[in-house]
């Protein structure tokens, strides 16, 4: 059956009661949806990028400050603490399922998600992340498995899915190991399928210039792609200019677009417990929110939200028997990679083939990498022994002053931001199979399908 036409270009009304007084949601459908999801963000992560900029004296806000509306609870169905499939799979479906399952329900149920919703109603679609596109949270909008790490599958899915922009890593999951980067055993090489359904193949930066034409699949590393700390000495393309691309080609779609955005790694570095990669990650993540905020009409829902916080990360600790007035967003000013690249070369250097034990110039190296000029001796020999990413990182958590309290994720809730026509429907605290009620609720063709989330995890004005 057709779906029904949809108004593109006329205001968003306000909400109107019925006769009992309830509300519906039904007239405010925007004529586009953008998920923004910068996976790992807590509260503190926010207020450590906002302070550095402030320390900086380049803005006194984040871009996202002006459109906070609420807070989400993030657990998975069977655990306090989700991960990040359980968590995009409850705002790519509105449903609560078990860590571990790409839009499939607990007992394994397919989900329809919001980009297949999308698709239904003729709207172009597009997923944007810096991890492999593959990983949890893109592909709980395109893809169904009760087991995230079946990325080869996740990728066929993909392919076969038609979505018109994918931009990310991960080539590993689409190439035939007989290929130098290839994993897949099952000797598919799905790059060259993508060629033969239309699909333009983006590898490099430079591959996004130019306008183009969808649909576009760019694929910029084997791996997640790089850390926007070090990824000066790579040919990919930052969050921004993947996010600036996708909405240059999903914008000309006459019946609207989808398009899901992550910022995947500040997760990444959270795990890590490295304040200074985190940043810059968040950063990166905030100025593809500028790209988004500066480049859509309004029209257009943007909803901001972090599947879940990672790290415990906190601004003031108690250090060597004294409790901190202050935190030091200064000691990041000049450091110029993240603690895993500089792990690696401290490792390289332990190795047999290394000519000179590295620790002897440390100091100086250190001091290149990092602006730190002058380290301790127990610094220096903690560096010297580091034997994870963690051990260097811990140098600049002690500096600055601040504090994680796990390697993983918690339970933290995380903010809530909206902006545009439906917007006001994310006022409060929500679960987070709200929001993604709500989504798809604002998004699909007849609202009764996904019924209106119930309290008391939602707070109304
Ligand atoms: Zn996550």
């Amino acid at each position: 059956m057709p779906l029904p036409p949809r108004p593109r270009s006329s205001p968003p009304q306000e909400r109107s009661a019925d006769a009992n007084g309830r509300t519906s949601r039904q007239e405010t459908r925007p004529s586009n949806v953008i998920l923004l999801i910068p996976d790992g963000f807590g509260p503190a992560s926010a207020a450590l990028a906002r302070e550095y900029l402030r320390h900086q004296g380049q803005a006194s806000q984040l871009a996202l400050d002006p459109f906070q509306v609420g807070s989400v609870r993030t657990r998975a169905a069977d655990h306090r603490i989700t991960d990040s499939a359980a968590a995009a799979t409850a705002y790519a479906t509105g449903t609560k399922t078990n860590n571990g399952h790409i839009a499939t329900a607990p007992d394994g149920t397919t989900l329809p998600t919001l980009l297949e919703t999308a698709q239904q109603r003729g709207m172009a679609t597009g997923l944007v992340a810096t991890s492999r596109i593959t990983h949890a949270t893109p592909a709980a909008f395109s893809a169904h498995t009760p087991a995230r790490d079946r990325e080869d599958v996740i990728a066929r899915q993909q392919i076969e899915q038609d979505i018109d922009v994918m931009l990310g890593g991960g080539r590993r999951h689409f190439l035939p190991a007989t290929h130098d980067e290839g994993g897949r055993k099952d000797k598919e090489n799905l790059i060259e399928e993508a060629r033969r359904r239309g699909y333009r193949i983006a590898q490099t930066a430079s591959d996004l210039n130019g306008s183009g034409a969808r649909p576009l699949l760019g694929l910029f590393s084997n791996d997640h792609m790089a850390y926007e700390l070090d990824r000066a000495n790579t040919a990919q393309p930052s969050l921004a200019r993947m996010t600036d691309a996708a909405l240059n080609l999903l914008s000309t779609r006459e019946d609207g677009f989808f398009l899901m955005v992550e910022g995947s790694r500040i997760d990444h570095a959270a795990h890590d417990n490295d304040p200074a990669t985190q940043l810059h990650e968040t950063l990166a993540f905030d100025r593809a929110v500028r790209t988004v905020l500066n480049n859509t009409s309004s029209d257009t829902l943007v909803v901001a939200v972090a599947d879940h916080e990672t790290g415990g990360l906190t601004l003031g600790r108690t250090q060597d028997g004294q409790t901190a007035s202050t935190w030091y967003p200064d000691v990041f000013d000049g450091v110029s990679a993240s603690s895993s690249a500089l792990f690696t070369v401290l490792s390289e250097s332990r190795s047999p083939n290394h000519g000179t034990p590295f620790v002897h110039g440390i100091d100086e190296w250190i001091a290149n990498a990092t602006g730190l000029t002058d380290l301790t001796a127990t610094e220096t020999r903690s560096l010297a022994d580091a034997s994870h990413p963690r051990d260097v990182a811990a140098l600049l958590n002690r500096r600055a002053q601040i504090g994680w309290t796990t390697n993983g994720h918690t339970a933290t809730d995380v903010h809530l931001y909206a902006r545009g026509p439906g917007a006001h429907c994310f006022l409060g605290h929500h679960d987070n199979t709200s929001v993604g009620t709500m989504l798809l609720d604002l998004l699909g063709p007849d609202h009764k399908v996904h019924p209106a989330p119930s309290p008391p995890y939602q707070t109304r004005a």
